[in-house]
């Protein structure tokens, strides 16, 4: 009901605006060589998440952007606002929709703008996006990945840069130790795994090592039996791991790992900087984590921890599930209704030219880096607090908005151990193909709602049943057929199969 009012709501102002709109060319020109999208200064306004700490309403980026552009932006939602998506459902209500919209919604937002709220940009990219164009037709997967259900594009994407961010990171000091070599199958990581909990390797004659820790670890670790913790697509068939019979075995041994102390007691349960915490106190000895700020625990608590050497090694199974995502769910569009929709397209494309690339990832020349032979070096007070992403955030750099990030932000605070991961990863070809986290803005109303339901009923079900086994309220053995059957009674073989329907329609 909300949304045919809603929609109702969006023709009737089309209408109205339509008009308004038409005649309204005045500040737009072609780009020249100067950079700027408009001969006069035009005034934006942007539903956009604040950083608290920045200055209200405006960016120091936007305010830098403003002076090669000639559009200058204002963010409307108030720093005080804790409830993104409170306030994004209150302002569609509204009516009163803002020239550039953020979102972390790309499904809803499809539907949005399929509706009419938002700029179909795909429309504009030819005439007013020439670097959008040109990293669209270089990045094929992105371009599939924000393209909704509909044919067309109505956000764009931060896009990261690298493939490689996580993987298993082990204490090589304690492998040194205890004479031990990095484990390459199930067998040796449950043998290294055993010596970090019965040989004392931090030698203070207490039993009170955490051998594995972090929830990402037990995800990957099933890969050690063939099994996957959740949907998959390989060689473009679709699967779910919690479905098929490799994953009772991965359970199994699991269960039998944490009930023997080998995996970390209160794993499901822990919240906040856990890998701090447990490293600091000298007792975690495996994970599955980000390289780089995992290994710049060598360098934080090399006094607190003596001897401290935190090292990445190959996945013992051979593969590694996660890579960096091909582009975060997350990015900016464009009003429907903006007087400005001319210079608003022109001025999301200027964030992924070489001028705005290098204020989005550095931010301020002379305030926050210093370019130093032709490279953008950050000065070291950004640095000195291990706090990077803190600090650029604050002067809006970094943000939740299209734009392409540069790996040489990440390079300069990251050490050579967490990059030297990340290359090993990446060399190694261990990654496995991505299940598209987009799937959903693929998805036409009938099918969302059928797999809004199937979904919600099979996975809380799966989640439940994996919970009950590893806290050991419930017996694999006893349970698997009757968790198997309810599986198939909620529709898992529909899921799939729906899913499937959708991946090989847009995955050509
Ligand atoms: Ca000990």
């Amino acid at each position: 009901m909300f949304k045919k009012l809603v929609s109702l709501f969006f023709v009737m102002v089309m209408v109205l605006s339509l008009g308004a709109c038409s005649g309204d060319k005045a500040g737009s020109k072609t780009v020249n060589n100067d950079g700027m999208l408009s001969d006069e200064l035009i005034e934006l306004k942007a539903f956009y998440n604040q950083n608290p700490d920045s200055e209200d309403g405006q960016y120091e980026t936007f305010k830098e952007a403003a002076k090669l552009t000639n559009i200058n932006v204002t963010c409307t939602v108030p720093k005080s606002n804790t409830d993104f998506n409170q306030a994004f459902n209150l302002m569609i209500a509204s009516g009163d929709i803002p020239d550039l919209v953020q979102t972390y919604d790309p499904t809803g937002f499809a539907r949005l703008g399929n509706e009419g709220a938002f700029v179909p940009l795909d429309e504009y990219i030819d005439e007013y996006m020439p670097n959008v164009k040109k990293l669209l037709e270089e990045r094929p997967d992105v371009k599939a990945n924000i393209t909704a259900f509909d044919g067309h594009i109505y956000y764009l994407p931060m896009i990261p840069a690298g493939v490689a961010s996580t993987g298993w990171i082990i204490r090589q000091d304690w492998l040194d130790k205890l004479n031990l070599k990095a484990p390459t199958n199930a067998e040796e990581m449950y043998q290294v795994l055993t010596a970090f909990r019965n040989q004392d390797p931090n030698g203070n004659g207490l039993k009170d090592e955490v051998p594995l820790f972090g929830t990402r670890g037990l995800d990957e670790a099933m890969t050690l039996w063939g099994a996957r913790p959740g949907f998959y697509v390989k060689d473009g068939k679709i699967g779910y791991g919690p479905y098929e019979k490799q994953y009772r075995t991965a359970m199994e041994n699991l269960v039998k790992w944490y009930q023997e102390g080998l995996i970390d007691q209160e794993i499901l349960t822990r919240t906040g900087d856990f890998k701090t915490k447990l490293v600091g106190d000298n007792v975690g000895g495996m994970c599955n984590e980000w390289f780089g700020s995992t290994c710049l625990l060598n360098d934080s608590l090399a006094d607190k921890v003596p001897g401290l050497n935190l090292q990445p090694i190959a996945p013992p199974s051979g593969i590694e599930l996660n890579r960096r995502a091909i582009n975060y769910p997350y990015g900016w569009g464009v009003s429907a209704f903006s007087k400005h929709i001319e210079e608003a397209v022109r001025y999301l494309d200027f964030w992924y030219s070489e001028r705005g690339s290098l204020l989005m990832n550095f931010g301020i020349e002379g305030k926050n880096y210093d370019m130093i032979d032709g490279k953008p070096v950050f000065k070291p007070e950004m640095l000195a607090d291990g706090k990077i992403s803190a600090n650029l955030h604050k002067e809006g750099a970094q943000l939740e908005m299209g734009f392409l990030q540069d790996f040489e932000y990440e390079r300069q605070w990251i050490n050579e151990t967490g990059y030297n991961g990340m290359k090993m990863y990446e060399d190694g070809g261990y990654i496995v193909e991505q299940f598209p986290v987009t799937i959903t803005a693929w998805m036409t109303d009938d099918e969302a709602k059928e797999y809004s339901k199937l979904h919600t009923d099979v996975t809380t079900y799966a989640d439940e049943m994996f919970f009950k086994w590893m806290m050991g309220s419930e017996d694999i053995e006893k349970t698997w057929d009757t968790y198997m059957n309810s599986l198939k009674k909620f529709g898992a073989d529909r899921l799939i199969e729906l899913q499937q329907e959708v991946y090989s329609r847009v995955v050509k």
